[in-house]
């Protein structure tokens, strides 16, 4: 341990998890939540730390070193005899083992995503957990400035999110209809979409529920008269 930075290695402890694919138990690393206090969060949740801290989304993903199935705690246990065959095709058969249970670089933690992003579409898991996965990948490459990554990662987050919504698959999901109409309206305002995106916020600001969530009500208001205001100096 002597040569890791201090502070990163007191905030990592090992969790023993589950693979849902192929059984084996694995140890891999997570954040105490005490150690991870952003300093500031944007406008579509995307929390901020300080330099030398851990970020946790780093290690929000769990890949199974046997067979390569990549996994959160959000997934769903069971997997259909149809999706197995395809992982077992398309990911087992052309894993080569690797360990992603150390503390992990940026890299490491963008291949972690994508993994999870393959594993999850071929699972078939909600496209609500999709778009979450493609968001929280979008954020890593904005802290490391990769504005045509996190582009790309932010175009695929807010088209799985509109289908959660066509779908009301965020339903049974710890993601409401606010939370997911608000992140459609405010990924469509990051991507300059502003039609679309004013199409979403008038979604949440007259949504029935408006006034349990006020945060996001609020929240849509600004993002709203933000995106009016970046549209009209366009023109
Ligand atoms: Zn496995």
């Amino acid at each position: 341990m002597g040569n890791k930075p201090t502070g990163s290695g007191l905030a990592l402890y090992a969790k023993t998890v589950h693979c849902p694919f192929c059984e084996y138990e694995f140890a891999t690393m997570k954040v105490r939540s005490r150690m991870a206090a952003p300093y500031a969060i944007d406008s579509d949740f995307c929390p901020h730390y300080r330099e030398g801290t851990t970020n946790p989304n780093y290690y929000y993903v769990n890949v199974c070193p046997e067979c390569g199935f990549a996994f959160t705690e959000e997934f769903t246990k069971e997997i259909s005899l149809e999706a197995r065959a395809q992982i077992k095709l398309r990911i087992g058969a052309r894993w080569e083992k690797r360990d992603f249970g150390q503390m992990r670089d940026e890299l490491q933690a963008i291949e972690s995503f994508k993994l999870a992003i393959f594993a999850a579409t071929l699972k078939k898991e909600k496209h609500t957990l999709l778009g979450g996965l493609c968001l929280r990948l979008a954020w890593i490459y904005r802290d490391a400035h990769n504005n045509d990554e996190e582009e790309r990662f932010l175009l695929l987050a807010v088209k799985e999110m509109e289908e959660a919504y066509v779908q009301s698959d965020f339903v049974g999901t710890a993601v409401s209809e606010m939370q997911v109409l608000y992140l459609a309206a405010e990924l469509h305002r990051r991507l300059g979409n502003y039609q679309e995106a004013v199409n979403y916020f008038s979604k949440v600001t007259e949504h029935p529920n408006r006034n349990n969530e006020r945060r996001i009500l609020i929240l849509a208001r600004e993002q709203w008269a933000l995106a009016m205001e970046t549209f009209r100096k366009k023109k």
